[in-house]
């Protein structure tokens, strides 16, 4: 096998298999290309794609605006570091501020990066702004969270598998039940140490879960009653995913720090960022914080871009409104079965939940099947299946897709 040889979908696989670390469990399939809501495997098979990358590709695969102003930039200047300025940050910055609405953007690169550099702001705020003592700052966090693979973000995760053997962990995170307001008070309520709030507006990862309408807002309340700065971590949530631009747009509530990735890029690059009003960013002075890729041209470029195409297009409408089709027309199968629970989401992210248990194979062996038949999903736990296609769909291929997940289904009737 020559290196420059097109391999086949086995052969990339084994390659991964006998080099790469084994950190993830991918559903085996070998993509070489991707166009809009469609990517090809090495054998040409075409599929929509419904995981999106976790929701970084809203905006379609190698949609040509991006890569027009990715490419552009790349043959001009990459890299600078934040020793220089560089002529993009500034304009970069100023557009996502109005974009989002916040006075000031910290860039970072990855989504784990930016949910750590939210937890950092906040600490700092609570020592030099609301007053806590020293190294005894607390962030509350949410049950069955995903904010990502930091020692400090696991540290706070309840899932064992991503947890154990990773330890020490970091303190001074106490986490709660989420979409339990009475567990949120009661905790700033009793505790003067809190600083703030880190929450997802929806759990994303721990299987779509959608709170009770009037929790992002009744939390913010409470977070402004007692203090306390609320993080909203919209790294798969937002940019227009849920059916508006945020999801805490559903319940009009600005987040203190609002953290951005994933589609912040529409999936070109790894561009993540976390906004918020001067009172709180401006506990940042330099040195404090700061990454050598942070903000650089091509980033910037890129998620120029990005946001433009979301905006241009239309996306979060578009979400909402098949967001809607989507969980309707399968609400209509979900009447003449029992394989299927239930349907639930917000936008285009959905999941379906399997009357089965948790530990069960049925999720991934439909998703198996779902490739087979052209399309591209994954179990987020052993009975639940995310569907999260690009937001650039069109009514017409969403209906296909209904048919071909309702058609996959009806083979794992018993
Ligand atoms: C994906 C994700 C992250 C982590 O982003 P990475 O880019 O993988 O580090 C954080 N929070 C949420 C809600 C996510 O979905």
């Amino acid at each position: 096998m020559a290196s420059l040889d097109q391999l086949t979908s086995q052969e990339a696989i084994d390659l991964e298999n006998k080099y790469g670390a084994h950190n993830y469990h991918p559903l085996p399939v070998v993509l070489s290309k991707g166009e809009g809501v469609y990517v090809w495997d090495v054998e040409g098979k075409k599929y929509y794609d419904f995981l999106s990358a976790y929701s970084a590709v809203n905006q379609g695969h190698c949609h040509p605006r991006i890569v027009g102003a990715m490419t552009k930039q790349a043959e001009t200047l990459t890299l600078t570091s934040r020793a220089f300025h560089n002529d993009m940050l500034g304009k970069y910055e100023k557009f996502a501020c109005e974009f989002f609405g916040f006075d000031k953007l910290l860039p970072m690169n990855t989504g784990a990066e930016a949910v750590e550099t939210a937890l950092k702001i906040c600490r700092k705020w609570a020592y030099e702004v609301k007053g806590i003592d020293e190294n005894e700052a607390e962030i509350v966090v949410c049950e069955n969270n995903f904010h990502g693979r930091t020692t400090t973000i696991i540290s706070f995760s309840n899932d064992p598998v991503a947890r154990k053997n990773f330890g020490p962990y970091t303190k001074g995170f106490i986490k709660i039940a989420y979409d339990n307001l009475e567990a949120l008070e009661a905790e700033l309520k009793s505790n003067p140490n809190i600083a703030g709030f880190l929450a997802e507006p929806i759990q994303g990862e721990a299987g779509v879960f959608v709170p009770q309408e009037g929790y992002l807002a009744k939390a913010k309340a409470l977070c402004e009653k007692y203090n306390v700065l609320f993080i909203a971590d919209e790294v798969q949530t937002g940019i227009a995913r849920t059916g508006r631009l945020l999801a805490v747009d559903h319940e009009n509530v600005k987040p203190d720090l609002l953290v951005l990735g994933k589609a912040l890029s529409g999936g070109a690059y790894p561009v993540s960022a976390v906004l918020a009003d001067n009172a709180i960013m401006d506990v940042i002075r330099p040195g404090n914080h700061g990454s050598t890729f942070g903000g650089n041209p091509v980033a910037a470029a890129v998620a120029i871009a990005a946001l433009e195409v979301v905006k241009e297009e239309n996306l979060a409408e578009n979400a909402e409104k098949l967001g809607k089709l989507f969980r309707s027309e399968l609400n209509k199968y979900i009447e003449t079965t029992d394989l299927v629970e239930l349907v639930r989401g917000k936008g285009l992210l959905n999941a379906i939940v399997i009357n089965d248990d948790e530990e069960s194979e049925t999720a991934w062996n439909i998703c198996l099947a779902l490739r087979d038949n052209g399309l591209l999903a994954k179990p987020t736990h052993g009975n639940i299946i995310r569907f999260a296609p690009p937001l650039v769909m069109n009514e017409e291929q969403l209906l296909d897709c209904v048919s071909i997940i309702v058609k996959t289904l009806k083979q794992f009737e018993k």
